[in-house]
């Protein structure tokens, strides 16, 4: 039996695709090599104590009353997960949790979902349980959203577990299937973040999931997967509910081309895919902040950049570039001064890469 496990769950981002997992659509993202790293031990008693060094707050609660912690939130995304898993029949006792990170917080980046992630492989690996990939994600994103309280759709958690190295992910959230496709060597990841975090437990997230099912519900269909941007076009609909739309459905078109694009090395093609998700996101879904747009426009300045948008829900947080890897260093260069001339803030940057998703670490038995 193992007495203590090490495992590790990656944050992602998100490279076209935006809103679109709880409209059963279409994404491609990829998991990255930041990510939380939980150490799990057993308990003799029913308790589950978590602590974490990222915030050096600890909370301990009884098994048998896992209820959400007023004070101690951050806790819930563990103690949802233990809760939700042993409500799905994994018999998980008694456990200590720590858990450290290197991922920024409410940058767009998914900590929550790494967190959770990491928390369900430790812990089913502690009592040697097994589950399929998906239906892990899955069991993570019910513990946020029924849990936690955060209506967050799948996509964060199933990029953290299918990620895999220079891949990217295909995500399909009607038929919850996961594939990846190789990304061009020539090309890195550049993660830019507006210094402003999102705040995704504000109302925006969910004011726009209920403008996607009002435009699904007006269009007759069960969801946005449903129909295309010309359908959307032709309907007579109420014009901010057709701009939600229109957004998903684009993302939607988007995702498809992108594939193409991928499969066919055109990664200029895929990168203009890129500024045309964010220009939708700006204009349509209004998901944007003058802080996300100050620094796609920089974007397109720069030489060797082949792509930029926003990444995960928006109204603050990141934006991920696509960029030329053999001008890394020019671009990084640029990109502090441009952005505090522009906005006065100071923005924060790093190269990063498609890396492999949420794996055991170590193992230790006695
Ligand atoms: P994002 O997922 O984009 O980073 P969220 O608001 O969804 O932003 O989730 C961030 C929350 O997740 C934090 O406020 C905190 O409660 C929790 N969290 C994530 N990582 C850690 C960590 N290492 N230690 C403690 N809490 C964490
Ligand atoms: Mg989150």
């Amino acid at each position: 039996m193992k007495e203590s496990v090490v495992a590790f769950a990656p944050g992602r981002v998100e490279l076209l695709g935006n809103h679109t997992d709880y409209n059963e659509g279409l994404a491609l993202a990829a998991a990255i090599d930041l990510g939380v790293t939980i150490r799990a031990e057993k308990l003799d008693t029913d308790v589950i104590e978590v602590s974490s060094m990222t915030n050096g707050r600890q909370a301990r609660v009884s098994l048998k009353k896992l209820q959400k912690l007023e004070q101690e939130s951050w806790a819930n995304y563990p103690i949802g997960v233990i809760k939700t898993f042993r409500e799905a029949g994994f018999e998980i006792g008694g456990l200590r949790l720590l858990a450290s990170s290197n991922l920024p917080i409410g940058s767009g980046l998914s900590s929550s979902a790494a967190f959770e992630v990491a928390t369900a492989v430790a812990a089913l690996e502690l009592f040697g349980l097994h589950i399929e990939p998906m239906a892990l994600a899955q069991l993570c994103q019910k513990a946020e959203n029924e849990f936690v309280g955060v209506r967050c759709g799948l996509l964060d958690q199933a990029s953290s577990v299918f990620g895999r190295e220079d891949e990217v992910i295909l995500l399909d959230f009607r038929a919850t299937t996961a594939r990846t496709v190789p990304l061009s060597p020539g090309v890195a990841l550049l993660l830019v973040d507006t210094g402003v975090p999102h705040q995704l437990v504000g109302g925006e997230y969910n004011e726009r999931r209920t403008q996607c099912q009002a435009a699904a519900a007006a269009l007759g269909v069960k969801a946005l997967r449903d129909v295309t941007s010309e359908e959307i076009s032709s309907a007579s609909l109420d014009p901010l509910i057709r701009a939600r739309a229109l957004h998903i459905t684009g993302e939607d078109e988007r995702v498809v081309a992108g594939v193409a694009a991928l499969e066919s090395g055109q990664m200029q093609k895929f990168g203009q895919l890129m500024f045309q998700s964010h220009e939708s996101s700006r204009r349509n879904f209004e998901n944007s902040t003058s802080f996300l747009d100050a620094l796609v426009e920089i974007a397109g300045t720069i030489q060797g950049v082949l792509g930029a948008r926003l990444t995960g829900g928006g109204f603050g947080g990141s934006t991920i570039w696509l960029i030329e890897s053999d001008k890394s260093r020019e671009i990084l260069n640029g990109v502090f001064e441009a952005y505090r001339q522009k906005t006065g803030a100071t923005c924060k940057a790093l190269i990063t890469k498609a890396s492999r998703g949420a794996r055991l670490v170590k193992a230790t038995s006695t």
